[in-house]
Formats: structure tokens, C-alpha cells, sequence
């Protein structure tokens, strides 16, 4: 199963961003193991952006104006699969945006172009209210990790691992 989910990636989508879904994940998960994420959150990172690859719609979806919801779709169907420990920071890594947007102006200023196009989308900055009740959830803290390494995982000149350094890890962490 594990090869299946990793071949979901073996495509050249790339959501208005310079590089591949492929290298984004790996290049995020290579960001969250050298800045020593445990093993749920390193797979988080390669696999946080799966629901773009389950959905499929146009690459220009955001330019179009349709939020797809990704987080969501991702999380819950990767939950048949992995524990919360994997899924949570991936069905929160929008909310995080949105988080982020609101507590650090410098971090909404950084955001790419293709970032802040399906920020509007997504629902825009975090009252603070909203911010607030965010900072309370479990695995926030997890989420926004995952968030920062999300951001600066679009160098297209990164050569991060392959897909095979990460599948004994996500195999430890799968259900049986
Ligand atoms: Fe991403």
C-alpha cells in the first residue's frame, strides 16, 4: 500500500509553484528530519499535500477561484492508514496558514504568490479570536511546524532524498 500512496506523487502537478508535487514533499520532509521532527511528523511533511494528488482538479484551481479543501481530503483518507500523530498536523496545515497570517506579518509577506492566492480562498487571516482557539488544539504546535517547512520547501534547486529513505518509517507507523 505504502508504494501506491508514494506513486500518487509520480506526476508533474505543481499548483502554481516552481517545482513538482514530488520534490515539495520530499523537500519537506527532508526540512522536518533535519530539524529533528519525529517520525509521525516527517511523514506528515512528505505526505501533506496527498489530497492535491487525490483530487485532482485543475492545477489552477486557485486562479479560478475553487478551494479544494486538500487538508481535509488528505487527512481523512490517510486516516485509514496512519494515527493522528501523521494525520492532525495535515488536516490542520491550512488552519496553520491562516494562524501564522494573522500572529506574523513578516510570514504573510513571504508567502509565494500561488500561498497567498489560495490564502483568500481558504478563509483568509485568523481573527484573533479564531487564533486563539487554534493555539489550543492539539497538534498545533505540530501543524505549524509543519507550515514553516511547507514555506520553504520550493527551492527547484534542492536535491533532497527519495521516496525510499521514508518508507521504513511510514511503514512502522502504519495501522495492522
Ligand atoms: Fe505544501
Amino acid at each position: 500500500m505504502l508504494t501506491r500512496i508514494f506513486a500518487l506523487y509520480d506526476t508533474d502537478e505543481r499548483y502554481g509553484e516552481p517545482i513538482s508535487q514530488e520534490a515539495h514533499a520530499l523537500q519537506s520532509a527532508a526540512l522536518a528530519e533535519t530539524d529533528g521532527a519525529p517520525p509521525p511528523l516527517i511523514v506528515a511533511a512528505l505526505l501533506h499535500d496527498i489530497g492535491h494528488m487525490l483530487c485532482r482538479l485543475p492545477p489552477d484551481r486557485t486562479v479560478r477561484g475553487v478551494d479544494s479543501r486538500h487538508e481535509l481530503i488528505g487527512a481523512k483518507w490517510l486516516a485509514r492508514f496512519f494515527p493522528p500523530a501523521v494525520t492532525e498536523p495535515i488536516r490542520l496545515h491550512v488552519a496553520a496558514k491562516r494562524y501564522l497570517c494573522a500572529r506574523e506579518p513578516d510570514y504573510a509577506a513571504a508567502l509565494s504568490a500561488a500561498s497567498t492566492r489560495s490564502l483568500a480562498l481558504q478563509g483568509a487571516a485568523m481573527t484573533a479570536a479564531e487564533a486563539a482557539a487554534f493555539a489550543d488544539t492539539p497538534c498545533a504546535a505540530d501543524a505549524l511546524r509543519l507550515r514553516r517547512w511547507d514555506e520553504a520547501a520550493k527551492d527547484p534547486d534542492a536535491t533532497p532524498p527519495g521516496f525510499t529513505r521514508y518508507y521504513p518509517i511510514a511503514h512502522a507507523l502504519m495501522r495492522r
